[in-house]
Order: C-alpha cells, then structure tokens, then sequence
C-alpha cells in the first residue's frame, strides 16, 4: 500500500517535472485512439440524438459551431456514410429514373406530333434544297432550326428541346414564330456559326474568290481539259 501511495507520488512528481514529455505521450495517446473514440461518440450520439441537440442548442451559434466541428471531426465518417448510403439507393434511384425517363419521352413525343403539322409537309434545307423530314430518326435526313437571326430571338436554346417542352397553343405558335428560324440540314447548319455570321460568310467568300482567283490563272496556263472540267464544277459550287 505504501508502495502504492509512493508511486502515485513518484509519478505526479515526474508528471510535474517533465509537462512536455506528457504532452506528448497524451497527443500519441489521442491519435491512436481517436477513430475508436470517434465511433464510440458517433454511436453515443445516434442513441441519444435529442438530449445531444437540445444540450447543444443553448444559442444558434453554439449549435452552429458544434456542428460545424462535428463536420470536421468526422469527414471520413461521412464520406463513407455516403458511399454507402449512395450504392444502397443507386437501384432504386436508377428505377425511378427509368421508370421517369419513359414518362417523359412520352409526353415529348407527344408534344412534337403536335408540332409536326406547324411545319410544311415537305420540308427542304433552305441552304442546300436537300429533302429533310421532322423529327427524323437519321440526323442526315433531320431538319435543324437555326438562330438566322443570332442569340436575340426569345427561344436562346435548342429549338427542338424547346418544341419537345411545350404544349402548341396559339401563344407557343407566336413565340415561336416570332424566332423566324431557318431551317437546314445537319450539314449546313454545322459549317454556320450562329455567332458574328456575317463575319464568318464574309471571310468565307472572300476566301473563296481568292482561292478561285489563283485556281483559274492555274488552269489558264496549263490548258488542261481534266482542270477545265474541274474548273466548271468550281464555276457551279460558287453560284450556289
Ligand atoms: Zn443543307
């Protein structure tokens, strides 16, 4: 016993004489039992979460404060907690997805059938004349609308999600009409940057006459009746 009560003195004394060396031992101490702890707290708090939230709610700051600690503390917890808890509900989430994704195709072709009769029965690229078709399934074949006006008209995005996203009434016709699309084929509408247009056709043609212009000081010296046959699919092209 007095063995005992001496070293509890011992040890308080070297305690008193060595604060720096204890610190350090109580850090070690804490990190390595620190994810035991933190689970035991976790577990703590999941079974008495009222009494923990009303102790913790004396002001909405302390409460703000706790929590956002609680966040730090636990990080990789909650991150795992996700994981799982998103793998769980990935089926189901899937599921409903799906299950939304066949509604919702629905009522957009729906929608579009009743578009199809605003637009002629023939429809043409304006461009390039090529027979297009309204909703066709081969994007070749597809007619595109096209902002022939730039960003400034009231549809900004994706004429065809927009026709697909509104019920035709007489208020969706005029706003729609009000965009004065272009129509064209997938070709045509990809070469046409909707932004500085009359810059780019500008550029375009200029481009072109030079190209043109050396082309036929070319064929004037060789004289060649391949390139003159060439020369007047050239001719054809650039009066299109
Ligand atoms: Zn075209």
């Amino acid at each position: 016993m007095i063995d005992k009560e001496k070293k509890q003195a011992y040890h308080k004394e070297w305690c008193e004489r060595n604060k720096d060396k204890v610190a350090i031992i109580r850090k070690r101490s804490y990190e390595k039992n620190k994810e035991e702890r933190l689970r035991k707290n976790r577990e703590y708090y999941y079974k008495n979460k009222e009494s923990v939230l009303n102790q913790h709610q004396d002001t909405k700051e302390e409460r703000k404060a706790y929590m956002k600690k609680w966040r730090e503390e636990n990080k990789a917890y909650r991150k795992e907690y996700q994981k799982e808890y998103n793998i769980k509900n990935k089926e189901q989430k899937k599921k409903y997805r799906e299950e939304n994704r066949e509604a919702t195709r629905k009522i957009e072709q729906k929608r579009l059938d009743e578009w199809r009769s605003f637009f002629p029965a023939e429809i043409h690229c304006e461009m390039c004349n090529k027979r297009l078709y309204f909703n066709g399934k081969n994007c070749n074949t597809s007619m595109y609308l096209d902002h022939r006006t730039g960003n400034d008209a009231p549809i900004k995005y994706k004429p065809s999600n927009w026709l697909r996203g509104h019920k035709r009434t007489p208020e969706t016709e005029k706003i729609f009409t009000e965009c004065n699309f272009g129509i064209l084929c997938n070709n045509c509408n990809s070469f046409l940057p909707t932004n500085e247009r009359s810059e780019f056709l500008k550029n375009a043609i200029r481009y072109h006459k030079i190209i043109f212009k050396e082309w036929q000081e070319h064929v004037e010296e060789n004289n060649n009746d391949t390139i003159v046959d060439n020369v007047d699919s050239a001719d054809s092209i650039s009066s299109k």
